[in-house]
C-alpha cells in the first residue's frame, strides 16, 4: 500500500446494491397514472411505493451498487431523504450521478445484474423496457445489463404486496488511461 493509504488501481472493481421500498395504496388525490414506478418505467398498479423521490428501487440499489464498486459515500450520504432538493426526484439523476463519479475515478461498466423482488405485477411484460432505460443510463449495450422479477412466493412482508426489494451486482473495468 502506497503511503497515502491508496492501493493500486485495480483492473475490475464490484458492488453490490441493495434497496427496499415500502409499497402503499395510491392516494385518492394523486393524478392520473401515478403507480409504481420501477426502472423508470411507471406501472398503473393501485400501489405506489412509499420513498422521498419517486421511489424507484431499482435505480437506488443500481445507484449504490456503481458507488459500493468505487468506494464512494451511498446514495442516502450523497442525495439525504431530509434534502427537499430530492423530493419526488426522478432517481435517473442518482445512477447519472454514480456514473460519472466512476467515470472521474477511471472506471466503466462492465456488466450488472439486477433482481427485483415483487409479489405483483409481474414484469415480464415490461423488461425490455427496464433494460434498454438501464442500459441508457449506463451508456452500454443492452447486452451488459441483465433484470430478473422473482415473486416473495407469498412469504413475509415482500410476499404479502408490502414492499418491493432489489438486489443489484456490478462489475467495474477500468478504463485505459
Ligand atoms: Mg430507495
Amino acid at each position: 500500500m502506497a503511503e497515502n493509504g491508496h492501493s493500486e488501481p485495480l483492473p475490475y472493481r464490484i458492488g453490490h446494491g441493495f434497496d427496499l421500498h415500502r409499497l402503499e395504496p395510491v392516494p385518492a388525490d394523486a393524478p392520473s397514472g401515478a403507480g409504481l414506478v420501477v426502472c423508470g418505467v411507471r406501472m398503473s398498479t393501485d400501489v405506489t411505493a412509499v420513498g422521498h423521490s419517486d421511489g424507484d428501487a431499482v435505480y437506488h440499489a443500481v445507484t449504490d451498487a456503481i458507488l459500493g464498486a468505487i468506494a464512494e459515500p451511498d446514495i442516502g450520504q450523497l442525495f439525504p431523504d431530509t434534502s427537499p432538493k430530492w423530493k419526488g426526484a426522478d432517481s435517473s439523476i442518482f445512477v447519472t450521478e454514480a456514473v460519472a463519479r466512476a467515470g472521474a475515478a477511471g472506471y466503466g461498466l462492465g456488466n450488472i445484474d439486477v433482481t427485483v423482488v415483487l409479489e405483483r405485477p409481474r414484469l415480464s411484460t415490461h423488461k425490455d423496457r427496464m433494460r434498454t432505460n438501464l442500459a441508457a443510463l449506463l451508456r452500454v449495450g443492452a447486452d451488459r445489463v441483465n433484470l430478473k422479477g422473482k415473486t416473495h412466493e407469498s412469504v413475509d412482508a415482500i410476499g404479502t404486496g408490502q414492499a418491493i426489494a432489489v438486489h443489484a451486482v456490478v462489475l467495474m473495468i477500468r478504463r485505459n488511461t
